[in-house]
This record gives C-alpha cells, sequence and structure tokens, in this order.
C-alpha cells in the first residue's frame, strides 16, 4: 500500500506495515499515473501508452516496488523483446532495487535470474525440465541459419528439391511453418491469406513439415519455435503447468505489442486468475508483423480475463521536444487503423525536426558524418548520437564515410556475430559435445578436418553413435583423431567451464590459419568470444543463450577494456526499439526504403512500415534528421554505365506534414508534382530509356 503525505514528504508502507524513509521511495519519480501502475494491488494490469511515456521505466519501478515489498527477485519473472532491452530493463530495475534495498554502493544490485526474452526463458525452462518431458537435457538450439540447413536438407531427402513445379525455397518454407506455429493458424488458410504463390503445393508442405520435425526429433534439436510451442504445450499439461506457475510470484512483459497468439496464451496460462500479470506496450509500435505478432492481441488481453484487466493509459512524454513529438503524432496520425491517444511534452521547445534533401547516398553519409561531427563540437558524445535505418545494407556508404574519417562506431542488428563461418565451427564442437544426436553440428565439425571428403562424411553419419569404430581415411587420420579426443574430453568428467571454449579454440586455431586469409582477425573474435563465456555458468546455457540472443556486434558485451571508449550508434530501426538518443538520424526517408518495396503490396504491410519511421523518430530526445538521398546507385551493371534510380520523399511525409519540418538542401522541384503513382516508388530510368538499346 502507498501513502502520499501531503506535506511532500512520501513514505511507503510495505505489506509488513514497515515504514520506508522518503530516502527510499521508489514512486517519487513519477508522475501519478505512473504510480498507480508501478503500485497497482489486485487482478492483471495493462498499460498502453505513446513512446517515451515512462512504461518502462514504470515497469521497472513496479518491478522495485514488489522487491520492496518483500517479493523475492529470485521469484519476478520479466519479459520483453531482446537482450538489449532485457538487459536495459535490468539495469533501471537493478538500480532501483539497489536503492531502495539501501545496499551500499560496493555491492552489486540484487540478481534476477528470470529477466530475459520470451525464447530466453523458454530455452531455460525447457532445461530445467527436460528430464520430466522427455527430451535430453542437451538437447541443442538451432538458430535460423541452421533450421533453414535442416530445412533444406529434408526437402532434398523427400525429393522436393526436383518436383517439375518449382517448390518453394527452404527459407521460404520454414517462414510458412513457422507462420502456422506463431499464429496457430493452420496450413491451408495461411496459405491462402499469406503464400497464394505455394498454395498448390500444400499437400508436399504438410509432408515437409512432418518430415522436419521428425528430423529435429531425431537430431534432439528444437528451432526457435519449437521453444514457445514447447512451452506451451508445458503449460496444457494441469501438474507441469502448476509447478510453473508456482516459479513465479509476478509476471511482468515489456513490449507486449510485439507478442503473437502463442505468446498472449502462454501469458494467459502463467497467470489464468489475472493476479500478478503486468504488461505494458504501445499499440503504434507494433513492427514484429512478420513474425505473427498482431496488435489486436494486446488490445484484446484484458477481455482474456475475468473480471478484464485494469487498463491504464499514460499521456505526458518525457522524451522528445514538443516539436519532435509534433512530427512524430502527425506521422502516426495518418495511419489506417490506430487507437487514439494524446500525448504532451511538458520540455522545452527546441527545434523542428530536419529534413535533408541530398543528392545521393554519399551525400547523405558525408553529411551525417559532418552532423555527427558538429554536435561532438558541441559537447555531445557520440553515444548519445545515433543513425537509425531499415535494413542493415542502408547504412554500407555511412560505415564507409565514418571508418575514412576515423569516427568510431557500433553497429546492432547488422550482420551478427553468430553468423560468422569461425564462430559458428567453434558453436558447431560445443553443441556436438552436449548432443551427440545432433548431426549437423557433428557435419560442421568433421567438414573441418582436412581430408574428410563427402564420402567418408556420409559414412561417418552411419557410426554416429559409436564414434570409436569409424575410421577416418588415412590423410585425416591424425587430425581426426585430435578432434576425437577433444570430444571426448568436453564429454568428460574433466571438461571445465569456460576452460573448455579455450582448449575448442586452441584445437580451431591451425584450421583457422588455413581456412581463412584473416585468421588473426577471427582468432580475436574467438578470443571475446572467450570474455563472453566467462560471464555464463555452464557450456550449455553459453551455447543456447548465444544462439537465442547472439550479440548483435562485436563490441557489444565487450567489457571494462572499452567502457571509456566513445563511438556512434548505428542499428535498425526493429534494434532501437525502447531506446533513446538525444541526436537521431534516419537515413533513406524516401519511398523504397521506407516503406521498403518488398512491402508496397498490402495495406497491413504498409502501415508496419509507418508504425517503423514511428518508432525510428520518437527515439529522438532533442534532435531529429530525416534523410532523403534523391538518387540511388544502382550495383555492378557495368555494360549500363553508370545506373541510378530515382527516389522520392517518403509518402508517409506527405505536403500536409512540411509545416512540421525545417526543409534543409538543395531546392528540388515538389517530389508530388514530378511523381509517379505512388504504388511505383522508385522509376527505372534505365529500363524505360529503353531496355533494348544500351549505349556505352
Ligand atoms: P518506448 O515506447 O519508446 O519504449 P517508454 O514509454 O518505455 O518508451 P521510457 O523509456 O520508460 O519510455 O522513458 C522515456 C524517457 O522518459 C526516459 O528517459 C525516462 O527516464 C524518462 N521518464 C519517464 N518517466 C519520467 C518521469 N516521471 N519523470 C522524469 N522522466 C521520466
Ligand atoms: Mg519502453
Amino acid at each position: 500500500m502507498l501513502e502520499l503525505r501531503r506535506n511532500g514528504t512520501r513514505r511507503l508502507i510495505g505489506s509488513s506495515g514497515r515504514l520506508y524513509s522518503s530516502g527510499v521511495d521508489l514512486l517519487a519519480e513519477l508522475n501519478p499515473e505512473q504510480r498507480a501502475a508501478a503500485s497497482h494491488e489486485g487482478g492483471p494490469l495493462l498499460v498502453i501508452a505513446g513512446a517515451g511515456t515512462g512504461k518502462t521505466m514504470t515497469l521497472a519501478a513496479r518491478l522495485a516496488w514488489l522487491a520492496h515489498r518483500g517479493a523475492d527477485p529470485q521469484r519476478l519473472l520479466l519479459m520483453t523483446f531482446s537482450r538489449r532491452a532485457a538487459a536495459e530493463m535490468a539495469r533501471r530495475a537493478g538500480r532501483l532495487l539497489h536503492r531502495s534495498l539501501g545496499l551500499p554502493a560496493s555491492t552489486p544490485p540484487p540478481h534476477l535470474p528470470w529477466c530475459g526474452t520470451f525464447h530466453g526463458v523458454a530455452a531455460r525452462l525447457l532445461r530445467e525440465e527436460a528430464p520430466r518431458v522427455g527430451l535430453v537435457a542437451g538437447y541443442t538450439v538451432l538458430d535460423r541459419a541452421d533450421a533453414q540447413d535442416l530445412m533444406a536438407l529434408t526437402r532434398q531427402s523427400l525429393g522436393l528439391a526436383q518436383s517439375e513445379q518449382r517448390f518453394p525455397l527452404a527459407p521460404t518454407c520454414l517462414a510458412i511453418l513457422s507462420r502456422c506455429v506463431n499464429t496457430r493458424v493452420p496450413l491451408a488458410q495461411v496459405l491462402a491469406d499469406d503464400y497464394p504463390w505455394c498454395a498448390a503445393h500444400e499437400a508436399e508442405l504438410a509432408r515437409l513439415h512432418a518430415a522436419y520435425a521428425a528430423a529435429k526429433r531425431q537430431q534432439q534439436a528444437l528451432d526457435y519455435d519449437d521453444l514457445l510451442l514447447a512451452w506451451w504445450h508445458l503449460m496444457q499439461v494441469p501438474a507441469l503447468a502448476e509447478a510453473i506457475r508456482a516459479r513465479w510470484d509476478e509476471v511482468l512483459v515489456d513490449e507486449v505489442q510485439d507478442v503473437n497468439r502463442l505468446q498472449s496464451e502462454l501469458l494467459v496460462a502463467l497467470r489464468p486468475q489475472g493476479r500478478g500479470l503486468t504488461a505494458v506496450g504501445d499499440d503504434a509500435q507494433s513492427i514484429y508483423a512478420f513474425r505473427g505478432a498482431d496488435v489486436r492481441h494486446i488490445l484484446d488481453l484484458p477481455r482474456r480475463w475475468e473480471p478484464p484487466a485494469r487498463v491504464l493509459t499514460l499521456e505526458q512524454n518525457y522524451r522528445s521536444t514538443p516539436q519532435i513529438l509534433a512530427a512524430s503524432n502527425a506521422v502516426i496520425a495518418l495511419a489506417a487503423e490506430r487507437y487514439e491517444k494524446t500525448l504532451r511534452s511538458d520540455r522545452a521547445a527546441g527545434c523542428l525536426p530536419r529534413l535533408h534533401l541530398v543528392d545521393d547516398e554519399a551525400a547523405q553519409a558525408r553529411g551525417v558524418a559532418d552532423a555527427v561531427l558538429a554536435q561532438r563540437e558541441t559537447g555531445l558524445a557520440l553515444k548519445r548520437q545515433a543513425v537509425l535505418f531499415r535494413t542493415s545494407h542502408h547504412s554500407m556508404a555511412l560505415e564507409l564515410e565514418l571508418v575514412r574519417r576515423g569516427i568510431p562506431y557500433v553497429k546492432f542488428g547488422g550482420l551478427r556475430f553468430l553468423e560468422a563461418a569461425h564462430v559458428k565451427d567453434v558453436l558447431a564442437v560445443l553443441r556436438w559435445a552436449d548432443n551427440p544426436a545432433s548431426t549437423l553440428s557433428m557435419l560442421r565439425s568433421a567438414r573441418l578436418v582436412p581430408g574428410m571428403g563427402p564420402a567418408s562424411v556420409r559414412r561417418l553419419i552411419d557410426h554416429a553413435g559409436a564414434l570409436a569404430d569409424f575410421r577416418a581415411p588415412p590423410a585425416a587420420a591424425r587430425t581426426w583423431a585430435d578432434l576425437v579426443d577433444l570430444i571426448e574430453h568436453l564429454r568428460g568428467d574433466a571438461a571445465r567451464w569456460p576452460d573448455d571454449l579455450a582448449r575448442v579454440v586452441d584445437w580451431y586455431e591451425p584450421h583457422a590459419q588455413r581456412l581463412h586469409d584473416d585468421a588473426a582477425v577471427r582468432l580475436a573474435d574467438l578470443r571475446q568470444l572467450a570474455r563472453i563465456a566467462a560471464g555464463h555458468s555452464s557450456r550449455l546455457r553459453f551455447v543456447t543463450e548465444l544462439t537465442l540472443d547472439p550479440p548483435e556486434a562485436s563490441s557489444d558485451e565487450a567489457g571494462p577494456p572499452h567502457r571509456d571508449e566513445d563511438y556512434l550508434i548505428l542499428s535498425t530501426i526493429h534494434s532501437a526499439k525502447g531506446q533513446e538518443w538525444n541526436a537521431v538520424h534516419v537515413l533513406n526517408v524516401v519511398d523504397g526504403c521506407m516503406p521498403a518495396d518488398l512491402a508496397t503490396g498490402r495495406t497491413a504491410e504498409i502501415e508496419e512500415e509507418r508504425r517503423l519511421l514511428y518508432v525510428a523518430m520518437t527515439r529522438a530526445r532533442d534532435e531529429l534528421s530525416l534523410w532523403m538521398p534523391q538518387r540511388f546507385h544502382v550495383g555492378q551493371q557495368r555494360a549500363w554505365g553508370d545506373r541510378h534510380l530515382y527516389a522520392l520523399r517518403s509518402r508517409f511525409i506527405p505536403d500536409a506534414l512540411l509545416a512540421n519540418f525545417e526543409s534543409v538542401g538543395p531546392a528540388a522541384p515538389a517530389p508530388e508534382s514530378a511523381a509517379p503513382p505512388a504504388a511505383e516508388p522508385l522509376i527505372d530510368l534505365a529500363a524505360l530509356l529503353g531496355a533494348g538499346a544500351p549505349q556505352r
């Protein structure tokens, strides 16, 4: 219970009746609505509010408040959508907890063992419950690339790769399956709604999905979707569900607008009576429809309980200047379907967001670099500035420019650390050690041994259960024996974590030298991996967590040596969710990039692109710049000479909104006046000028 004294000294009365002085009043910084949410008691609570209104902050305060009232931090489940967001929330809550418990500055805040992503929590739960549900504890988690490999193998073994009518490729097959799982919609309907061009293959797809499931079973492997599905299955068995619920006293969820059907059912299953569930989110920031998220889940959520959940809203935006807020609100106000929210900012006036019209991507890169350096001259650290973009490769020209000028940067949401061949190689060895049934990991490890050709590898599959019986070809004998020794060591009693990783890297070193010209760089990466490994309690946990939530940049998790360095943040918009920076640049705010030309088809997809722009704009506190290159070079078409596509300002910023921005750059004809139909955002000029007669 919270008591607010009128004389200004606030006091918190814990459930034990103990009084806490105002020095530890956890809710003092919150406004009345936030306070009501943080100290809510009773049934389920849902906070739906716009960007920057303090949802995450309120959730962290609630967590600290619960702990302060006696809840055990070990028994609080805190879930969100990315590892970065989870880490940020744990940091904020930890700081508040630290203060509330009156701990000395030298002691670290209490550990929150159950703070993570839905998938991460599922993986951990399954490890612990494995023996009770017929799973080996060392089961392998397949990342997307692994899952695609396995799907491709299965597709081939069923002869679908050779079928007369072109059969969908492995990534498409996997995406279709994933959609069925996450939306819980039958295959026929998913095909009709989302993949009509694959509908003719329904029977084969069903067969393929079954065979893929059998292959995973045989290899004791789960893919990402399986993790959630498995958790869901556990919740259907009353005795298991009861035990799982009993692990936690409270369930708190951030970014709940991005839950899919399966996740929203999990939330209800975790708290069927509703008590002890708090979720916060913003329907205007739902950007994961491609993974089956649907804003309707968040809006329908309250009615999943009887009586329905309490719904609170927050209206004050603390993040952005009134100018940035007005422009962002204007962009989202044009959305076809949305739930009206009023947002106000009490911050002092700032400058208008800028629309920079520039010639091309190179000019954009120079402009952004100039602006970033100019800001730094005024005292704004690089880390407090971010450059956001729709797709990872949109930042290529900028990255070149940054390197050229020696401006350090870290990129999030790009090529993941884990996708690098050398990291995959090392992880394959660790996985194979943990799960002898994992044929994929075994094959990857074996292929590293020189002299192991396809025929030997095929023979190896037959001997998978009894390594000792396998005779490697003479040319490979010695190196093969080294690998077998290593695996046996890792499986034996003498294995120690994180020393095991060092051993695997030592073993890998000569292979890296042989396989890669840039072995030194790759080995440095692996040493970094070893540093990350030291932060995990066991090999199995390390490999699982890394697979689920790989560090997105090689300097992510780099640890203390990098702490003082300053660097610019580059991030995809998806990876920027929930974060904020003082100055934000958004690249390529042109049709074809935003919305992406892939999305020009359906209204639902266009609307998701609009929300993406809204998410990008609302990351900014003080300064916001949207960049619009007019020309894009089209790669490697030498025979055509210098080839360009011309781009138009994003349709999400029509003329009517221009008053919210300051336009910077060459006076160009108003995009709309020269515009072709909006559905065809990029003009392929070379094609228009007579595809049949290219002139050199
Ligand atoms: P998003 O929708 O982008 O995830 P959010 O609603 O989660 O945003 P937060 O990130 O929690 O918002 O808060 C945005 C900013 O506002 C943070 O810098 C936070 O510290 C600040 N803030 C939130 N509430 C208050 C408050 N009551 N007083 C002062 N600052 C606040
Ligand atoms: Mg947030």
